[in-house]
């Protein structure tokens, strides 16, 4: 993907927008970009700096990206509602072609990442509540207040405030920028804390042939117990980034939305979508995260394809879908029969969303029933009844806080038992 229309490589101490941002290390990448942790030497602090590929097409959709974000960002001048913020954006012509460039304001880890560090087990749900008021107060802000769908909302695409290791948070362990292009030095060690943990080794080495010897290297470790981490003092405040699929509610360009384990029925079906495909996804999201597992994970089988199979678990988790919408898209023929049954899957096993957070999640009785009795109505297969985001902040799931209080001290005293 280095070469031309594709990403633009980028070395540790580059400069971009004539010397006002320098790149320090790689933050993550996607199809359409890498994004780089740099810093801007105008305002002295750091950003996310996301490079588009070069070709015609990557950077229409980083046109389209940028004036959504913008959108975003003039209709949120505190900057309290919750989506990441468009900082400047800006070309930068490279041996592969020109690139769009978004400045973007620096963020920490996934949900996604969140989720593995916590070993897929699952969070508290006070801190998934945490969470989930963030969510949607930014969903609520852009469907709302700037009549946009996101269309991709799912954990890879919530960043959180704070990053979980301490130590690679620039800002938090105080460590100074790379303003220049970094040689190795003697010590080998100034630039290192920066250096992602892949390029450790590469790195080592080349300032053992420098200095002569070997060189050794501040790191963390990874603790190998099977316990759930212990997420105490991590703010869970975080923000909706990837507004690379996000459009105009009025102005829809694309029919099949959405990562496959967080897509609507309705746009499996194409019977048209609205605001509400995101309150599915969030609805997924919040799944996950209080059990590390997906909510629907389907999979292509005996005679059937990854379409029905995902229709079948939507329906053994939440009932039969009514006959009316079974039957309404223009894609409901491939996969169900006239009487609203589907083809090809005939037997279903119900297992409906309280009793799998008590039997397979062990969750107690009643925080399973409240979670599910908050999550249940967002998985309406009719959209229109699904609750908006502003109807979800209302529930009284999201406000109980003071009640769990006391559970989630003791939960905090036993983790720290058993991490001694
Ligand atoms: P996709 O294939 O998901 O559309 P993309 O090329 O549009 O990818 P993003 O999803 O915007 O790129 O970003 C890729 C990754 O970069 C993210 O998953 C995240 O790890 C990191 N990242 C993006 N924005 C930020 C930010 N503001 N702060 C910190 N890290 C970020
Ligand atoms: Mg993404
Ligand atoms: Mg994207």
């Amino acid at each position: 993907s280095y070469r031309k229309g594709g990403y633009h490589a980028v070395r540790i101490g580059d400069q971009f927008a004539g010397g006002r941002y320098i790149a320090q290390r790689k933050l993550g990448w996607g199809q359409f970009s890498t994004v780089w942790l740099a810093y801007d030497t105008r305002t002295s602090t750091y950003v996310a700096l996301k490079i588009q590929k070069s070709a015609l097409q990557f950077a229409q959709a980083a046109i389209h990206e940028i004036e959504l974000l913008q959108a975003a960002a003039d209709g949120d001048p505190e900057n309290t509602k919750c989506v990441v913020r468009l900082i400047d954006d800006f070309k930068h012509a490279g041996p592969n072609g020109q690139h769009l460039c978004m400045v973007l304001e620096f963020l920490g880890d996934s949900l996604l990442r969140l989720i593995k560090y916590n070993r897929y087990k699952g969070m508290e749900l006070g801190k998934v509540r945490e969470i989930c008021q963030c969510i949607l107060t930014g969903l609520d802000y852009m469907h709302r207040e700037l009549g946009m769908i996101h269309s991709d909302l799912k954990p890879e695409n919530i960043l959180l405030c704070s990053t979980i290791d301490l130590a690679k948070d620039p800002i938090r362990s105080g460590l100074t920028p790379i303003l220049e292009k970094p040689e190795v030095n003697q010590n080998g060690t100034a630039t290192m804390n920066l250096i992602e943990k892949k390029l450790k080794r590469r790195a080592k080495r080349a300032a053992a042939k420098i200095s002569g010897r070997r060189v050794s290297i501040v790191g963390l470790s990874e603790t190998p117990t099977k316990t759930k981490r212990n997420l105490d003092g991590i703010d869970m405040r975080c923000k909706v980034v990837d507004f690379g699929n996000a459009c105009w509610a009025d102005n829809k360009f694309a029919e099949e939305i959405q990562t496959r384990q967080y897509r609507a029925p309705e746009v499996i079906l194409q019977s048209g979508y609205s605001f509400s495909v995101d309150m599915w996804s969030f609805a997924c999201t919040a799944f996950e995260l209080a059990t590390g597992d997906m909510l629907f994970a389907p999979k292509d089988g005996n005679g059937y394809g990854e379409d029905e199979d995902h229709l079948a678990l939507m329906m053994e988790l939440l009932g039969k879908m009514p006959r009316k919408i079974a039957i309404g898209g223009a894609r409901s023929k491939d996969y169900f029969d006239r009487h609203g049954d589907l083809k090809r899957i005939r037997r279903l096993k119900y297992w409906p969303l309280d009793r799998l957070l008590i039997d397979k999640y062990k969750l107690p009785e009643a925080e399973a029933r409240e979670f599910a009795d908050f999550l249940c109505p967002i998985m309406d297969f009719s959209p229109e009844k699904r609750p908006t985001a502003q109807q979800c902040l209302q529930h009284p799931w999201l406000n109980l806080t003071t009640q769990n209080n006391e559970n989630d001290i003791e939960g905090q005293m036993s983790n720290l038992q058993v991490e001694g």
